[in-house]
């Protein structure tokens, strides 16, 4: 999404002299990569697309997987940067040198360049928990975003491991096809009642033939969205005190049986942990066939799982929807700036930058969605336009020969770095719970304040906060 953007933002700005490195051999990022049963963005499908290219198409108002992956193919082949990605060509090393970054791809290629963009992504190496016998699992294991597609699912016994939104959508799609569908609950999740009703064909008609239905579709969607994260923020607010009265209704309703209710409520405040959304969760797994396990996993065996209270839960296929490891970020891929340093080690303890954006002694290095930056508040997309915009201001001043290399500086680093970790500790996010907003600290790992300070930032660099040379 990020990189398939900064191709054709700088073409836009009238840089042709650039190439996308892409280790796969098809683009689409999480969306290729994710492809479990019943995945759907829970962002709605007319404000999680780019802001230049609105899509009259779309199926429904939380579009499932496909048809966005589609999008982001479409998208790139009528801008015509397809034809700019170098597939296949994973990126290995990365060193500033001489005044450019050296660029070595895993396959032996070699490049030289001004400036680099890391559109990396966040969720996406596969969090594999370490529970004992994993590796004597007799039939068939993989991770939520390593789907095997040639396993048989109809009529076996599932296991799923996790609770997240991932786990969430997976249970719900699958529960219908299995013989027995056991998820394994460590923690349990507060679940945002989403309904996902289909566009008619009369409304996508209508999106087609008038462009400012869609614009305004953006428009509204973005402030509503706004208006949800600008409450996420204060822990204490009205927005965040109907989040908590929709969730705790959507259990009381919908779960018949008191134990199984109780087993579903979770401990802490709703949006603690990223909110779940789901129009039918808690319908799927009151169905007679779907087992909420909350005894804790022993470990794994030939046939199945084993509980801590010693009962084997025998399974055909196990899906670790176990989330993803959220401090990589760039990494594996090595980085080293000036002096030899390696971005590994100035990460060592845990990753920041400059709003997200950017590394004091990593000249002209830009990443998208990068450490602390707004990921469970906004889309992900309009996120990455508006830091594109900045970076693409930064760069600006390398082309026009104000400066040959630009970093931010230490000292505005690590006051935003302390003002920002400061502010996380009062959101919701921090109230008490386990999630991957969470570094090492315990210190939320995201943008902590409102959309409307995030779109201030982003709109121009305070050039003080930078070393130009
Ligand atoms: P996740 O939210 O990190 O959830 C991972 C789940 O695995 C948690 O329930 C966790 O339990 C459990 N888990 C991890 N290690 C475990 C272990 N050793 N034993 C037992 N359980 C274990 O991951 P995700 O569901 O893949 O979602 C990641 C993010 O992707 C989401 O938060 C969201 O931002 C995005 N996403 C969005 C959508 C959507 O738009 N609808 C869909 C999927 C993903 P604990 O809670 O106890 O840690």
């Amino acid at each position: 999404m990020a990189g398939i953007l900064s191709a054709i933002k700088l073409r836009e700005a009238g840089f042709d002299d650039f190439t996308v490195y892409e280790k796969a051999d098809r683009l689409g990022g999480t969306w290729r990569e994710n492809t479990y049963p019943g995945i759907a963005c829970d962002v709605p499908s007319h404000l999680y697309s780019y802001s230049f290219a609105p899509n009259p198409e779309w199926s429904h108002r939380f579009s499932p997987g496909s048809e966005i992956q589609a999008y982001f193919e479409e998208v790139a082949d009528r801008c015509g940067v397809t034809p700019r990605i170098r597939f296949g060509s994973e990126v290995g090393r990365v060193a500033f040198s001489g005044g450019r970054w050296q660029l070595e791809t895993k396959d032996g290629g070699r490049d030289e360049v001004d400036a680099l963009i890391a559109a990396t992504g966040v969720l996406h190496h596969p969090n594999i928990p370490s529970i004992e016998g994993l590796d004597r699992f007799g039939g068939a294991l993989f991770h939520s975003a390593r789907w095997d597609h040639a396993v048989k699912l109809d009529g076996r016994r599932v296991g799923i491991v996790g609770t997240g939104s991932t786990a969430v959508q997976i249970v719900s799609a699958l529960v219908d096809r299995v013989a027995k569908l056991s998820l394994f609950q460590r923690t349990a999740q507060w679940i945002m009642p989403q309904e996902n009703p289909p566009y008619s064909e009369a409304e996508r008609a209508a999106f087609r033939r008038r462009p400012e239905l869609l614009r305004s579709a953006y428009a509204e969607l973005g402030s509503l969205f706004h208006a949800f994260s600008g409450g996420l923020v204060d822990a204490d607010s009205p927005e965040m005190k109907a989040i908590e009265r929709a969730c705790r209704a959507n259990l009381e309703q919908s779960v018949r049986d008191p134990m199984l209710r109780e087993k579903l409520r979770p401990s802490y405040r709703a949006a603690c942990k990223r909110l779940v959304m789901s129009p039918n969760f808690y319908e799927s797994i009151q169905k007679p066939n779907a087992e909420l396990v909350t005894d804790g996993i022993e470990r794994v065996e030939a046939d199945g799982v084993r509980t801590r209270d010693g009962r084997l839960h025998e399974l055909d296929v196990l899906v670790l929807a176990t989330g993803f490891r959220v401090d990589r970020f760039v990494r594996p891929m090595q980085v080293i700036g000036r002096e030899g340093r390696s971005l590994d080690a100035v990460w060592s303890r845990r990753p920041s930058a400059y709003l997200s954006i950017c590394v004091p002694g990593f000249p002209n290095f830009f990443m998208l969605n990068g450490p602390n930056g707004p990921v469970g508040n906004f889309s992900l997309i309009e996120v990455a336009e508006l830091q594109l915009g900045y970076a693409m201001k930064l760069i600006e001043l390398l082309r026009s020969g104000r400066c040959r290399e630009i970093s931010p500086s230490a000292e505005a680093t690590a006051r935003f770095e302390a003002e920002r970790s400061e502010a996380a500790r009062r959101t919701i996010w921090a109230s008490g719970c386990r999630s991957w907003y969470l570094d090492d600290r315990g210190v939320p790992m995201s943008w902590p304040w409102t959309f409307d300070r995030f779109r201030d930032e982003m709109s121009a660099p305070k050039l003080e906060a930078f070393e130009l040379r």
